[in-house]
């Protein structure tokens, strides 16, 4: 088992479910401090504290809505009462509002922007404030601080039916590119994680339908559906000195989805 993130202290998003779950674990199972961030599933934020426990990290479970800014204040602010301060930030939690675009209320589209692309700013702001008290960095030292971005392939491949989700994650890898320009020099790294198809909530609808799954996999070329575990290997790695060449850049976690034109 690798331990390149032992002892650092994470803050994942949306942990009680699907990818940030598994996120949180593969930390855990590296003896980090997690932070377990939940907005309503509070069972489930408890399920991933204690797979978290049982591979030998540590850490806490905290509700808030990353989409208001008092709780996200909060929720970093326990992290560093805590711990002290804070290493890695996966910002993962995300919503879909689907509706034909000329359907689609304000309220769907605001709530998926809310969460989506405001949460991440909200997260990633804080990520910053505290990265920063960590002192200046010379050209030759590691990074101090690590962000991770949650997309999806619907970063680059449209969406119809889902504008408002699309344009939340088109809207994450501009955001990751300029911040991860930004704060460069002070040794912060940014980077996102594109997902393909990973059975989780979100999308089981799909998953648990062998008609759907069928026409599913016809946009797969690996052929299979991913899981939480697929996203989280690459999110240690992103967050490790292995990778500490990396930033501004997305990983497509998809079986190569990507590959066959839009
Ligand atoms: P999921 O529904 O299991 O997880 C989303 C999590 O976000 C849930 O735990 C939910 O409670 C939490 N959340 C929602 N709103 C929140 C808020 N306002 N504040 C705090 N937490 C909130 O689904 P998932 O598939 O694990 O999704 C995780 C991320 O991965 C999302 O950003 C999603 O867009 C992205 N993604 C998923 C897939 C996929 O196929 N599953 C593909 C591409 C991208």
């Amino acid at each position: 088992m690798s331990t390149q993130t032992a002892n650092q202290t994470v803050l994942v998003t949306g942990a009680s479910s699907g990818i940030g779950q598994g996120i949180a674990i593969a930390f855990g199972q590296q003896g980090a401090n997690v932070i377990i961030n939940y907005h309503s599933d509070e069972e489930g934020a408890r399920h991933t504290l204690s797979e978290v426990e049982k591979g030998g990290g540590k850490g806490f479970v905290c509700q808030a809505d990353v989409g208001k800014e008092e709780d996200v204040t909060r929720l970093f602010q326990a992290a560093v009462d805590t711990y002290g301060t804070i290493d890695v930030v996966v910002s993962n939690a995300g919503i879909q509002k689907d509706s034909a675009f000329s359907d689609m209320t304000l309220d769907q589209w605001n709530k998926v922007m809310t969460t989506n692309l405001t949460g991440y700013f909200l997260c990633a702001r804080e990520a910053i404030k505290i990265f920063s008290q960590k002192g200046e960095a010379g050209p030759g030292d590691k990074a101090k601080g690590n962000i991770i971005f949650m997309s999806s392939v619907h970063d680059i491949i449209p969406w119809a039916g889902h504008v408002n989700y699309a344009s939340s994650k088109g809207g994450i890898l501009m955001l990751m590119k300029s911040l991860a320009l930004e704060v460069a020099p002070k040794k912060i790294r940014v980077n996102a994680i594109s997902p393909g198809a990973i059975a989780t909530d979100i999308n089981d609808d799909v998953w648990k339908d062998e008609e759907k799954m069928k026409e599913l996999l016809k946009l797969i070329p690996y052929q299979r559906i991913g899981q939480p575990e697929d996203v989280a290997k690459v999110a240690t790695w992103l967050a490790s000195e292995d990778s500490d060449y990396v930033t501004g850049t997305t990983i497509y976690v998809d079986g190569g989805m990507t590959l066959y034109p839009g």
